[in-house]
Formats: C-alpha cells, sequence, structure tokens
C-alpha cells in the first residue's frame, strides 16, 4: 500500500509543469514575439467559461444542487468545467460533499486543518489511502447521462476545448503558439489556483459573520478571481444556497448568470436561504464570540456586560419566533390565492422589515460590546 502523504509524482509533474510553461513560456514568448490584443482576450475568455464551468456547473448545479436548470445548460456547463482540467464532475463533487459534511475533520479531503498548503494543493499532490479516494455521495449523479458521458470521454473534451480550440483560433490569425500559452497553460494555472485559494485561503482569512465556528471565511478579495466564491462563511453555513454572495453588490457573477437565466426559465428552483435563517446565525455567531471573549476578560468586565448580552439575545430570539411563524403564514398564503392573499402578504412583508430593522438595532448593540470587551472598555449605554 502507497504511503499516506507522500507525493504521487505524475501529479507532481503536471501540477509544476502547466504553470512552469504558462508563465516562463508565455514571458519566452513575448519577450521574443510580443504581444497581439487576441492573446490576453483569449486568456480572459477562455479564464472566465472554464471559471464558470467550475463555479456554475460542478459546484452550484452539479455539487450542491442549489438550482436546477435545462438539459442543454447542464451539457454547457460540463463541457465548460472540463477544460478546467479539475477531474470529472463525480470525482470533484464526491470530494466536496466529503469537504462540506465532515469539515475539518480527517475526513475532509481538504482540512485547513492539515496546513495551508495541504488545503491549497498538497491534498492533489499527495497519494491519497485508497479508501479515502473513493468516489462515495454521488448516486443522485451517477444517473445523469450528461455526468455519465463525461466520465467515459473527460479528457477528449478537455483537450478538445481546452487546447485545440485555442489553437485553432491562433492559428486564425497567425500565432498557434501564442494562443495555446496563453488560452491553455496560462489560463490552465489562473483557474485552478483560483479554485485551490477557496479552499485554502477562505479557510484562512476573513470574517465569520454566519458561523464562528467554522473556519470558513468570507472574502470579497477572493470573490473578484473566483466569479464570486469568496463568500465562504456564508457558503458553509447555507451550502444548498445558490448564492454565495448575498448582498446585491457583492461580487458574485455566478449568481447573477444563474438570476439572469432563471428570468427566461433556462434555470429554475433556485434555492434561497431564508431572511430570518441568516438573520439568525448571524446573531449566532456573534453571540459566540461574545462567550468565547466573555471566557478569558476579567470578572468586573464579565459581569457589567453579561445580563445586557442575554438580554439582547433573548429579544432576539423572541423576534426570530415571531418571524418563523409569519414566514410560515407567507409561504402558505402565496401557495393557496396570491391574489385573495394579498392584503395579508403586503402586511406580513411590511412586518416582516420591521423584523429586519430591529434584529439589525440588536446586533449592533451586540456589536459593539464586542468592540468594547475586545479594548477592555467599561461603558454601559
Ligand atoms: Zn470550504
Ligand atoms: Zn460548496
Amino acid at each position: 500500500m502507497k504511503k499516506h502523504n507522500s507525493y504521487n509524482w505524475n501529479m507532481v509533474f503536471f501540477l509544476s509543469i502547466i504553470p512552469l510553461i504558462g508563465f516562463v513560456g508565455t514571458g519566452v514568448y513575448i519577450y521574443h514575439h510580443g504581444v497581439v490584443w487576441q492573446e490576453p482576450l483569449l486568456l480572459l475568455v477562455f479564464w472566465f467559461l472554464s471559471g464558470m464551468g467550475i463555479t456554475m456547473g460542478y459546484h452550484r448545479l452539479f455539487a450542491h444542487k442549489s438550482y436546477e436548470t435545462t438539459n442543454f445548460i447542464q451539457w454547457v456547463l460540463m463541457i465548460l468545467g472540463s477544460l478546467a482540467f479539475e477531474n470529472t464532475i463525480l470525482k470533484w463533487s464526491s470530494d466536496h460533499r466529503k469537504h462540506h459534511t465532515h469539515p475539518e475533520t480527517e475526513n475532509d479531503p481538504y482540512s485547513i486543518k492539515e496546513g495551508f498548503w495541504h488545503a491549497h494543493i498538497g491534498w492533489i499532490l499527495k497519494n491519497t489511502p485508497e479508501e479515502k479516494n473513493k468516489i462515495i455521495g454521488v448516486k443522485d449523479l451517477e444517473k445523469k447521462s450528461v455526468v455519465k458521458f463525461q466520465n467515459k470521454y473527460y479528457f477528449h473534451i478537455g483537450i478538445l476545448f481546452g487546447m485545440v480550440l485555442p489553437l485553432c483560433i491562433g492559428l486564425l490569425y497567425g500565432r498557434p503558439l501564442g494562443a495555446i500559452l496563453w488560452g491553455t497553460f496560462l489560463r490552465i494555472t489562473l483557474v485552478h489556483h483560483a479554485t485551490f485559494f477557496i479552499n485554502s485561503l477562505c479557510h484562512y482569512v476573513g470574517a465569520r459573520p454566519y458561523d464562528s465556528n467554522s473556519t470558513a471565511r468570507d472574502s470579497w478579495f477572493v470573490s473578484l478571481f473566483t466569479f464570486g466564491e469568496g463568500y465562504h462563511n456564508y457558503h458553509h453555513k447555507f451550502q444548498w444556497d445558490y448564492r454565495n454572495g448575498i448582498k446585491w453588490f457583492a461580487f458574485d457573477p455566478s449568481k447573477w448568470i444563474i438570476n439572469f437565466l432563471s428570468y427566461f426559465g433556462f434555470a429554475y428552483n433556485l434555492k434561497k436561504a431564508k431572511e430570518y435563517l441568516i438573520w439568525e446565525s448571524r446573531i449566532e455567531s456573534i453571540k459566540n464570540q461574545l462567550n468565547d471573549k466573555l471566557s478569558s476578560t476579567t470578572d468586573s468586565i464579565s459581569n457589567l456586560y453579561i445580563s445586557k448580552i442575554e438580554l439582547l439575545y433573548n429579544q432576539s430570539q423572541d423576534i426570530f419566533t415571531i418571524w418563523k411563524e409569519l414566514d410560515l403564514k407567507y409561504t402558505k398564503s402565496i401557495s393557496v390565492d396570491k391574489l385573495k392573499n394579498k392584503e395579508i402578504i403586503k402586511k406580513i412583508r411590511n412586518i416582516n422589515k420591521e423584523n429586519i430593522n430591529k434584529v439589525k438595532l440588536i446586533k449592533i448593540d451586540l456589536d459593539q460590546i464586542l468592540l468594547n470587551i475586545k479594548r477592555g472598555k467599561l461603558v454601559l449605554d
């Protein structure tokens, strides 16, 4: 049996040679032949397409089933995902589902507990014991014809669309070598490491507004080059949500495109976390942080704030109880007769707005207390 943690030298070779050709090869080529506008464009277009294949396809559609889409779009996303060379939908989704169901344990293939390097790329480069490398938990995907087809022809599809196609485009303007350097090698390097950064950097730096116990973090910066996947703390809390960045200004092109497709009926059953659940998780997260801080602070600070925190927390719980009941009523009203229940729907929407405002104020107070404790301040309004 292969020793765990020994390296798979084939993988080491491929994952070193691709960035080496990508960066050094492209650099040398630019030095001798310069750059034409088609080349960076080829890089951006193929990066975008293969990146979307991973985020919209592999991740949100296949691994999490956070929305449904037509057969045609499933096939398009499968092809786009294949040209990222991140293995098949089945293997990718199996690993990813393990990451979500057993986070930060030995059954998490890219557990951050084994270090930044392991979570980033080490887990791919190392030999994994056979029992841990098994493709499991993807029975639902195995039945799909698009997945079966990809399983048979994964490399053919990847090479045809990810290498031959850029090469042919390059032939059209007389620079095939430049096209394959920019559109294949440099592009694969970028798409690989962008994905890897979600497993490493997004479990390392950033805020934890929705679950303070998780190592996953929200990072708007990582979102910029991962097509919206940087809001990883939210994603770990509500993995079935088709959005990762929930605020309207959050950079999440995958969410925008899924939304856009849904207007025309090409995407449907978009799963979305309910507003009260999101706010409940935010309050819970800050309460956990406060508990942590209180346990390591002085008695005078702890005694001063403890009852205030309990009071605010209990107020929030009362709001959530009412909010949940209202939400049930709302769901029932819109499913029965939208027109007849117009008035009640409007009333419930207004109460929900009030609830958001009330919980927001509680959160501001709790945030302030957390800040005071961190600074060792004794102030109580
Ligand atoms: Zn994660
Ligand atoms: Zn996920």
